[in-house]
């Protein structure tokens, strides 16, 4: 049993729909299958779920919103007039509208791009619709039920071979509709694919697995063909678009793998995601991964770490000003915070002088405009000088290492950067450790 979750671009347009179906019906095993809001056609276009979200702005501010409504019901017309798709969306889209006019929430706005899709999907397939708000459930707090969804998905799914099912969206207890953030079709098929002990999820997207780089940063990046859970959470959470940061954990606690697939090469191996494995990574390190616009809190003491509860202290006054820290790297008498800069912005000062109050440092400063890069591989435990490694690769590009740091897991280097440097230091990090 297999559960095959289509990204935007996968279901873009008639001619990906046709691919699609290509995928599900050469393989009978994938019965559920879970599908995004039609991505982007090409460079200039819009995704459906951006043109929803302005329709659901316009609304609000009583303009322009005929227009861009318009131009919704365009994209799925297409689809529908390209596959000559039995259905009608029409009742739908003055439903959508009407609903918007009444108040309905961002969120329900949003997520009417799955919903949509999903119905075009199920008729081009056969397969029956079944609607996410009957499967996907979401606590008072908008953290998602997971017992619920189980029981839920389980006993809607019991009676039916296949169906296709919207991503990105589920009910809260009172039945209003509550989004995951942005990306979060790939967390739907991931909570499905728990519930009914799927042997396996695929994730079919527009590259060939995952790729040891951001491919919009390094050309060509080779792909990563085996991953464990644990690099993949570190990659992904850094930032490496491919999968949401969030889709692993319902599959990972039942021992479920992912595979990345290509909608536009399905021939290619692509990516296994899985608890563990024997298979020698290609390459030392797995992947690379990282996040601009940090801000970081240099705190110097001497003796700081004989004082009982210093980092308790300056992360005390961290959560009272409601920001959350990225990374802490210390040394003998330094502390560093790394925030996001945004987080930050509001309540620099307060920050620092809530610091200075609670902890008395002999130095604190503040630097802006940092990046965060990860490097992460299961490889780099067995294998000596890595860092320094990074290291040389970096110097030789006259790049400032702001910070480097080896994390606890042994598998997983931490290096900070300035946001002009972001670029060049994965490009040489790369360089260094796939193509030499
Ligand atoms: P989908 O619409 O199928 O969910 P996404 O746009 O969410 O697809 O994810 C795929 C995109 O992620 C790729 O087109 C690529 O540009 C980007 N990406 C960023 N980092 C990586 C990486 N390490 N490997 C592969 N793709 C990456
Ligand atoms: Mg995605």
């Amino acid at each position: 049993l297999k559960i095959a979750k289509f990204g935007g671009s996968s279901c873009a347009s008639g001619e990906q729909f046709r691919k699609v179906k290509e995928i599900v019906m050469e393989d009978r095993d994938r019965h559920y299958i879970v599908v995004s809001a039609p991505g982007k056609r090409n460079d200039k276009d819009t995704k459906v779920t951006d043109l929803l979200l302005s329709l659901y702005d316009a609304v609000q501010n009583k303009s322009g919103a005929e227009e861009i409504l318009e131009k919704i019901k365009n994209r799925f017309r297409d689809i529908i007039s390209d596959l000559d798709l039995s259905i009608s969306l029409e009742a739908d889209f003055q439903e959508i509208y009407e609903k918007l006019l009444a108040g309905e929430s961002r969120d329900y706005a949003a997520s009417r791009g799955e919903y949509l899709n999903a119905k075009c999907m199920a008729d081009f397939l056969g397969f029956p619709f079944v609607d996410a708000k009957d499967m996907i459930f979401f606590l008072e707090d908008g953290s998602c039920d997971f017992e619920k969804t189980e029981m839920m998905s389980r006993e809607v799914l019991k009676d039916l071979d296949y169906a296709v099912i919207p991503g990105f969206y589920g009910a809260n207890g009172e039945g209003a509709t509550i989004t995951f953030s942005r990306g979060g079709s790939d967390v739907t098929g991931s909570l499905i694919a728990a519930a009914v002990h799927a042997d396996l999820y695929e994730n079919w997207t527009d590259v060939s697995g995952f790729l040891v780089a951001d491919p919009r940063i390094v050309k060509n990046p080779e792909v990563i063909d085996y991953i464990t859970y644990r690099e993949l959470r570190e990659l992904s959470y850094m930032g490496a678009g491919v999968l949401h940061e969030d889709a692993i954990f319902p599959v990972r606690k039942e021992g479920i793998p992912i595979q990345i697939k290509n909608t536009n090469a399905p021939q290619d191996h692509g990516t296994m995601i899985v608890a563990n494995t024997l298979k020698k990574p290609r390459f030392i390190i797995t992947g690379i991964a990282g996040k601009k616009n940090f801000c970081s809190i240099n705190i110097e003491k001497a003796m700081m770490n004989a004082e009982i509860g210093f980092i308790r202290k300056v992360l005390s006054v961290i959560e009272e000003n409601g920001i959350s820290v990225e990374h802490t790297p210390s040394g003998i008498d330094t502390l560093t915070l790394f925030i996001h800069q945004e987080e930050l912005e509001s309540h620099e000062q307060k920050v620092l002088q809530g610091i200075q109050r609670a902890v008395n440092p002999d130095l604190i400063e503040l630097e802006a405009d940092l990046s965060l890069i990860a490097v992460v591989g299961r490889g780099m435990k067995s294998s000596r000088g890595v860092a320094g490694r990074i290291f040389s690769a970096l110097a030789h590009e006259y790049i400032n290492i702001k910070m480097i740091d080896q994390g606890s897991s042994e598998y997983n280097i931490i290096i900070g950067v300035k946001n002009e440097d972001f670029n060049a230091a994965i490009k040489a990090i790369y360089n260094m450790f796939v193509l030499s």
